[in-house]
């Protein structure tokens, strides 16, 4: 592991007073975390440094070729006042599977975990304390290389963000509207629909727009090949609820294998719930949710945790799912994530790391 340089802020800056108006990744901390990659020397230069600008070459690699990856997870502020980690080891080892397909190194996951333990204990007091608040994690790699050909870099940076957070949607729990894109796809098989790549997000933007302005908050994408299965939405994972039976998505390379997917997949099962993953055609989903079958459906992603769909929509189709309100399948599972996440239910998976 490599050594930590620590350089505190003379400036710190005025916390937000009303932590019910923080939002989601508009306010940063008073430090970041970062170091450096070069072939031949491996990582280097773990520092912990006032948050601010960086000075780059235009030329940089990063803004022409796009190897950039990053990840999301959060520390949350117990009852008792302490700070834990959700499961951040895994989204660590998560960025070194996205680096291996953009061809960007491995990351230090050894020295990125001290550092960010470091950094949110400098940074401890920006952890906010009111119900559904939490502190956003941002760790970052892309590519520093300077010029124009095209090949993989030689030089990387990598940082990690932190930013307090209110709940994800304005809404809070309540329920989201989706649109099924159609047109557009996000990720096809071969591609790099399973890594937490910003050229993923670059692609989805258009399709977001579009069904804003139709006003749905959301796009579910479908298979990039026969545009008929479920993969997911934006930046969540899609679970469907038969009564006592969820179905989601199976991992098949074009889809994000979400953390917090994982974590509902082990808890539903923990708490007696059927858990399948399948592959899943949208005209049955859709057929099924008609037929009063299908009880209720969820988004599942680190920002919101888990996301009701009140209502799901393709071309002309519009359905309401349940009283379009959050069904008992989606809160039991966000009681019990969110117990495990904030301190108030014993955590039986090792997700948890006290700091
Ligand atoms: C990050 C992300 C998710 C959710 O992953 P979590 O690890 O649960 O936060 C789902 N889909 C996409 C496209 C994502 O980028």
């Amino acid at each position: 592991m490599l050594d930590i340089k620590v350089t505190l802020t003379k400036n710190p800056k005025t916390k937000p007073a009303d932590e019910s108006a923080l939002g989601f990744g508009r306010i940063f901390t008073d430090h970041m975390f970062m170091m450096d990659y070069e072939l031949g020397l491996g990582w280097h230069n773990a520092r912990i440094v006032p948050y601010g600008d960086f000075s780059m070459d235009p030329a940089a690699m990063v803004f022409h070729y796009g190897q950039a990856i990053f990840e999301g997870c959060k520390c949350y502020r117990r009852a008792d006042g302490g700070l834990q980690l959700f499961r951040a080891g895994d989204n660590l080892a998560r960025m070194t599977r996205s680096a291996q397909r953009m061809c960007m190194p491995a990351l230090d996951e050894e020295t990125a975990m001290e550092g960010l333990k470091q950094l949110i204990r400098i940074d401890a007091d920006w952890v906010p304390h009111k119900e559904g608040t939490s502190l956003y994690i941002r760790p970052t790699m892309i590519s520093t290389d300077v010029g124009l050909g095209v090949h993989a870099s030689k030089k990387y940076c990598f940082f990690i963000i932190l930013s307090p957070v209110g709940a994800y949607y304005k809404e809070g729990l309540k329920p989201v509207s989706i649109y099924v894109e159609d047109e557009y796809v996000r990720a096809v098989r071969g591609g790099v629909g399973f890594t937490k790549c910003a050229g993923n997000y670059a692609a989805s933007i258009l399709a977001g727009d579009i069904a804003e302005k139709k006003g749905f908050s959301q796009v579910l994408w479908l298979d990039g090949v026969d545009q008929k299965y479920i993969e997911e939405v934006g930046s969540m994972n899609m679970m469907f609820a038969y009564g006592n039976k969820i179905v989601t998505p199976r991992l098949n390379g074009s889809i994000l294998p979400g953390i917090t997917r994982d974590s509902v997949l082990k808890i539903a099962r923990q708490l007696g719930f059927e858990a399948e993953e399948a592959r899943l055609d949208v005209h049955e989903i859709f057929a099924d949710a008609k037929a009063g079958k299908l009880t209720e459906a969820f988004g599942t992603g680190t920002a919101a945790v888990i996301s009701p769909v009140g209502v799901l929509a393709m071309e002309d189709e519009r359905i309401t799912l349940g009283d379009g309100g959050i069904g008992p399948v989606a809160q039991k599972l966000y009681d019990t994530l969110t117990g495990i996440q904030y301190g108030r239910l014993e955590d039986p998976y090792g997700w948890i790391t006290k700091l």
